[in-house]
């Protein structure tokens, strides 16, 4: 547990959330301030600070398997999704606990919302 971080905090239960999905590695739960009308943040319960912290594999196969599960769950399967993880100051990322953005629930901006420079 990284003190002062947000998700860790959530993933251990500390801080209230809308829980969707959780397994020994793995914390999935609603965005606070959701973009779309699912929008669910699947993160693993121990910190990394992104992608390129040297994640197991394990623990990135139990974040893709909780995805898979999710989307069905939401239904989304059907209609289409998006995730996203932002990394670094150019993508914005403003949580430095490894998350994984599921999007879906109605027509997503395409490509994800980028216009061309
Ligand atoms: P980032 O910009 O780092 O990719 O995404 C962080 C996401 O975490 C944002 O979409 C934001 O709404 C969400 N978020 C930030 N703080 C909290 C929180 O305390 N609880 C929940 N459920 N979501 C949060
Ligand atoms: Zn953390």
């Amino acid at each position: 547990m990284s003190e002062n971080c947000i998700f860790c905090k959530i993933a251990a239960g500390k801080v209230p959330s809308k829980m969707v999905y959780q397994d020994d590695l793995v914390a999935a739960f609603q965005d606070a301030n959701p973009l779309t009308p699912v929008h669910i943040l699947v993160v693993p319960k121990k910190h990394y600070e992104n992608i390129l912290d040297d994640i197991p594999s394990e623990v990135l196969e139990a974040m893709v398997h909780a995805v898979s599960v999710i989307v069905k769950q939401t239904g989304i399967d059907k209609t289409g999704f998006r995730l996203i993880t932002n990394t670094g100051d150019d993508a914005g990322q403003t949580v430095h606990h490894f998350h994984i953005h599921i999007m879906g629930g109605r027509k997503l901006d395409p490509s994800a919302g980028e216009k061309r420079d």
